[in-house]
């Protein structure tokens, strides 16, 4: 059955490719983005999908946010969180700033998309709320102790939101990707990669869309009995 999606940060990276991936599932799919107007511009240009741009750790940006898409869309059955930054240094250069605007979108967004549309879902019987957490969260990464705990947050708020919805038909699911190719992971100096694919069994990085069609999976009416998991994909660098 085709249902409203939103993706945050849908408009490039994994997020846009998690965008065309629900809507070749037949969904009515919008992207949230933050600030690229160019990225977003060419890929609404390009997809067809249309584009709101709002920062997700803006609490009240959100409401508004997820307002106006279900006033102009419809309701929204699907959220995908996928929205996330990076402010890396170790604990011994790391500002308090870098650490509170990791947090503040990566694991702050989840919370302000989940208030805008958990209850709408609730009140409907069915929902699927998928997080996008990293390996990061899962096993820790030297330079990251914002990101890290923030993922990791991602992997616990997700567990205990799918408690709170699993009765009213609103499932939460993560995933938890290794290393993908993206703008994300291409702001990593060269030899710095280097070591990381030499430590991933499959030899290489990731696909975007091997992201996404697993979300497209957990969107979808198979995953009915799915709920509070988060599925690893990173080429079996890190089995947990
Ligand atoms: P990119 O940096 O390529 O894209 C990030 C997207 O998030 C952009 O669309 C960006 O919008 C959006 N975004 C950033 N901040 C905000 C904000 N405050 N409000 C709304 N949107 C925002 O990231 P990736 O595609 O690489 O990563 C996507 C997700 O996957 C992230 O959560 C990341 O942590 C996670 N991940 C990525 C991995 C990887 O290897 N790439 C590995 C594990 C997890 P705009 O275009 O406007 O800047």
């Amino acid at each position: 059955m085709a249902r409203v999606a939103i993706v945050t940060g849908g408009t490039r990276g994994i997020g846009a490719a998690i965008s065309l991936a629900l809507k070749d599932r037949g969904h009515t799919v919008v992207a949230n983005y933050a600030g690229n107007d160019e990225k977003a511009k060419a890929f609404t240009e390009e997809t067809g999908i249309p584009v709101y741009k709002w920062d997700v750790g803006d609490h009240e940006a959100c409401l508004a946010g997820c307002k106006q898409v279900e006033a102009e869309v419809g309701p929204i059955d699907i959220v995908v969180n996928n929205a996330g930054i990076t402010r890396d240094g170790t604990l011994h250069r790391m500002s308090f700033e870098d650490w509170n605007e990791v947090m503040r979108i990566n694991l702050g967004g989840c919370f302000n998309m989940a208030k805008a549309t958990f209850s709408g879902m609730r009140d409907r019987g069915w929902g699927r709320i998928i997080n996008i957490g990293s390996i990061n969260g899962q096993a820790g990464q030297y330079g990251q102790v914002n990101y890290a705990a923030a993922k990791s947050g991602i992997h616990g708020f997700t567990k205990a939101l799918a408690q709170e919805g699993a009765k009213f038909g609103v499932l939460v699911n993560a995933i938890a990707p290794g290393y993908i190719d993206t703008d994300m992971v291409a702001a990593v100096p060269e030899p710095v990669l280097e070591k990381i694919v030499a430590k991933i069994p499959v030899g290489r990085l990731g696909n975007a869309y091997e992201i996404a069609r697993a979300v497209g999976f957990l969107a979808s009416e198979n995953a009915g009995f799915v709920t509070g998991s988060t599925l690893s994909i990173n080429g079996g660098q890190h089995m947990y």
